[in-house]
């Protein structure tokens, strides 16, 4: 899930400036588990926008604005609101954010309403927590499903670091020591030996960026069934 937070209402009400009609596109995904871009987020920035005397033309609360398609569909439903306005305000994730300025025929101004903060989980108590940083070659499985990459404050692919005391991290010691966590887990699945392996620096080429994926049935219809594997790059 991609983790967002709401920009300041200051900040969203200084880029709007004087405009005066104003459309809003949620997400019925990840920002309304975030509680960013649901229903109730965007009827609650609705109030202020109209507290402030702007008028809401509209709103739309896509299920998965980043999938083109959806948002495509979302942005003709309410193309009469949508031009009627004079930007959009999208309380979403960034890759919305991009979905929607791919396909916006109007050409609206978009207005940023979040800023997105992680991939993460939510835990029992409803907990927003960073997990994977993407970094394209996963070692899970060597460090008993626990992400040390992304959960160890200083990455260590080898820990843990001379600094952990009692279980706890020297950079937050309110925080477990990641490798810890790793060394209890693999212990209690008799994998220890695994502690032992040396593991060698990232190939971090492999998060050059821009990435791209094509599925494996996407590459079979548009490069023949011999690059089916689907292959990132
Ligand atoms: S090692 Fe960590 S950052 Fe890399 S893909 Fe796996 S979970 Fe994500
Ligand atoms: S104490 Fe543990 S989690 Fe914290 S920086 Fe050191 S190895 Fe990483």
């Amino acid at each position: 899930m991609i983790i967002t937070r709401p920009k300041e209402l200051k900040e969203i009400l200084k880029k709007i400036g004087d405009e005066k009609k104003i459309f809003i596109v949620g997400c019925g995904e990840c920002a309304a588990t975030c509680e960013t871009g649901g229903e109730k987020d965007v009827l609650r920035v609705k109030e202020i926008l109209e507290k402030e005397g702007k008028t809401v033309t509209g709103w739309v609360v896509p299920e998965a604005p980043c999938v083109a398609s959806q948002i495509k569909i979302a942005l003709a439903k309410n193309k009469k609101a949508i031009k009627e306005a004079d930007s959009v305000l999208a309380l979403m994730c960034g890759l919305g954010v991009q979905s929607m300025t791919e396909n916006d025929r109007d050409k609206k101004s978009i207005h940023v309403g979040c800023d997105t903060l992680f991939m993460g989980e939510v835990d029992k108590d409803g907990v927003l927590l960073e997990r994977c940083s993407a970094c394209g070659d996963c070692t899970l499985e060597e460090t008993g499903g626990i992400c040390a990459v992304t959960r160890c404050p200083k990455g260590l692919l080898d820990g843990p670091c001379g600094g952990t005391d009692k279980g706890k991290c020297e950079v937050d010691k309110d925080r477990d020591c990641v490798w810890t966590l790793i060394y209890n887990t693999l212990k209690e699945r008799n994998k220890l030996y695994l502690m032992k392996d040396t593991h060698l620096p990232k190939d971090y080429s492999k998060m050059s960026k821009p990435r791209q994926l094509v599925p494996p049935s996407i590459a079979a219809k548009t490069q023949g069934p011999g690059k089916a594997q689907g292959a990132a790059k």
